[in-house]
């Protein structure tokens, strides 16, 4: 079997920098889970579709076709053959990628291109239900979290770094709304595997945690 790293938690913990080095450092793949729902969302909301409405949105998911391209070590999402990761990072496509994630149909068609990705690669995953549901037999599994006021102003400077403005208070309720929308949808909801390590990083470094997660994996791994 392929090497498996599960790393999931709430919105702006830091999982996909972290997941993006520990697979650099790693030599292995690495796979935004979050960027797929995201990319669902932005089309849907291209094409007007009310994220709300339930089955508006199982009716589109037969004519989109996915797929995930590596461009100079980057992952792009290419919808119907364009590739929309320039415009999946605003806030309106946040909180739309979080209303798709609640329709199981999408779930069910996003997990399959992620179980068939690890089937073929060693790989570092990241998203919400990676280690509870998508991967539930990887050997390593992370759960990276911190407080809610720490996980805005990091991703707060990201955005800015981007040359985004930014709204701090705006963007912690967004990502208070998104946990709560996350943690409590019916289908593989956001939730700490038994198994997972559970760290909290509002007291760490990026590099800490890093080093701290490719120790472990190292441990576990070999
Ligand atoms: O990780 P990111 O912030 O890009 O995820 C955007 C949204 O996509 C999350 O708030 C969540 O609703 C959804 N998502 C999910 N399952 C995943 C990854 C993301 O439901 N595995």
């Amino acid at each position: 079997m392929k090497k498996q790293v599960a790393i999931d938690g709430p919105a702006g913990a830091g999982k996909t920098t972290v997941a993006k080095a520990v697979a650099k450092r790693m030599q292995m793949n690495y796979l935004d889970t979050g960027a797929m729902y995201r990319a669902v969302a932005y089309v849907l909301l291209q094409k007007g579709v009310d994220l709300q409405d339930r089955l508006a949105i199982e009716q589109e998911m037969d004519s989109i076709q996915m797929e995930i391209v590596y461009l100079q070590g980057e992952q792009h999402v290419f919808v119907n053959h364009e590739d929309v990761t320039p415009y999946i990072r605003t806030p309106e496509v946040s909180m739309g990628a979080s209303a798709v994630g609640k329709v199981p149909k999408v779930r069910i068609k996003l997990v399959e291109l992620q179980r068939e990705t690890a089937r073929r690669y060693d790989i570092v995953m990241d998203g919400r239900d990676i280690g509870t549901y998508v991967l539930p037999c990887a050997k390593a599994k992370f759960y990276l979290t911190a407080s809610s006021d720490v996980r805005a102003v990091r991703r707060g400077k990201d955005m800015q770094k981007a040359g985004e403005k930014v709204d701090f208070t705006e963007l912690e309720k967004e990502i208070i709304a998104r946990d709560k929308a996350d943690s409590e949808r019916e289908f593989a909801p956001l939730r700490c595997a038994e198994d997972a390590v559970y760290l909290d990083t509002s007291r760490m470094s990026q590099d800490e945690v890093i080093a701290y997660v490719c120790k472990k994996i190292g441990e576990i791994y070999g």
